[in-house]
């Protein structure tokens, strides 16, 4: 039996909150719906945020009453970036939410205004409060390479922050390389030093592809152990950091790679690329995943 590899699917969030075009709630839905089609299991639908800070992402209540939350088979989860958000969230019917936290300092601070530390006791009331509810938290921390305004990223900081979520009692921890310009030899020295302390299963692989790099990195990744890594359907969603540069690895990609390496993903690549180019025509924008742009070839669409 072949492996089975875990998949969060970050398009319908991390993806749209990072695209400049806003897309109607409906065609949110048929997109989830259509990424559910294709075989994904983990949704990240939406993040509760103000809806002045992230207008893509302003629809969350509205959007959260229609997703089939009845449906076992899958699993969808909310960005919460605090107490407020949580609630919101289980109101709305989430079982998993996602905090975040950087590795880097600078990052926070021009992010958020605050210290690495005081973001993460900013957490404690929404962990203490998801316990007593039931509800899984997954913890994602960016820049675990590189950062855009303090440069290289020490595995010691980044091991320091792990601690701190672990304490918060996340189930696992999401290693964002949040600009996309790691190679595998330093994905390698990273974890490294993470899975002195942890197991492999701890973690997910978050890449992104700004240098082509990221399936090289979830090769690595896959090397060193880790079964579980978030993609976006046709890598939609930009980086912010670096102008024009593509942003999360493609779903496309990821699942081409997993899938010829002899793992099992559980998701249609063809029905994928059909998720895709639907969002690739709302949005009106190309996608350029190589996987994406080879399959819709061969597929005549
Ligand atoms: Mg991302």
């Amino acid at each position: 039996m072949k492996e089975k590899i875990k998949i969060a699917e970050v398009g319908p969030r991390d993806g749209l909150q990072n695209e400049s075009k806003a897309v109607a709630t409906e065609d949110k839905l048929k997109f989830i719906d259509l990424l559910r089609q294709a075989g994904l299991k983990n949704i990240e639908a939406t993040s509760f945020v103000k809806a002045d800070k992230i207008p893509q992402l302003a629809d969350a209540i509205e959007l959260s009453k229609k997703l089939d939350f009845q449906n076992r088979n899958i699993e969808y989860s909310a960005l919460t970036p605090n107490l407020k958000g949580y609630e919101a969230a289980l109101h709305a019917g989430f079982k998993e939410v996602a905090i975040f936290g950087a590795a880097s300092e600078a990052f926070t601070k021009k992010n958020i205004n605050r210290t690495i530390e005081e973001s993460l006791s900013g957490f404690k009331e929404l962990t203490d409060k998801a316990k007593v509810d039931g509800i899984k938290v997954r913890g994602y921390i960016s820049t675990v390479i590189a950062c855009p305004y303090e440069g290289k990223i020490s595995p010691e900081k980044v091991q320091a922050v792990v601690s701190r979520m672990q304490d918060l009692g996340v189930y696992e921890i999401s290693l964002g390389e949040t600009i996309g310009v790691a190679v595998p030899l330093e994905v390698e020295s990273l974890l490294a030093v993470l899975l002195k302390n942890n197991k492999p299963s701890f973690f997910a692989g978050h890449f992104h592809d700004t240098y082509g790099m990221a399936v090289g990195n979830v090769s690595k990744s896959l090397e060193m152990g880790l079964r579980s890594f978030d993609a976006s359907a046709g890598g939609l969603g930009g980086c912010p950091y670096a102008k024009g540069a593509s942003g999360n690895l493609a779903t496309e990609d990821l699942v081409y790679l997993l899938e010829n390496s002899g793992f099992d993903t559980g998701v249609n690549l063809d029905l994928l690329v059909k998720a895709s180019q639907f969002m690739e025509t709302t949005l009106d924008k190309p996608i350029l995943s190589k996987t994406y742009l080879a399959r819709k070839k061969i597929l005549g669409l």
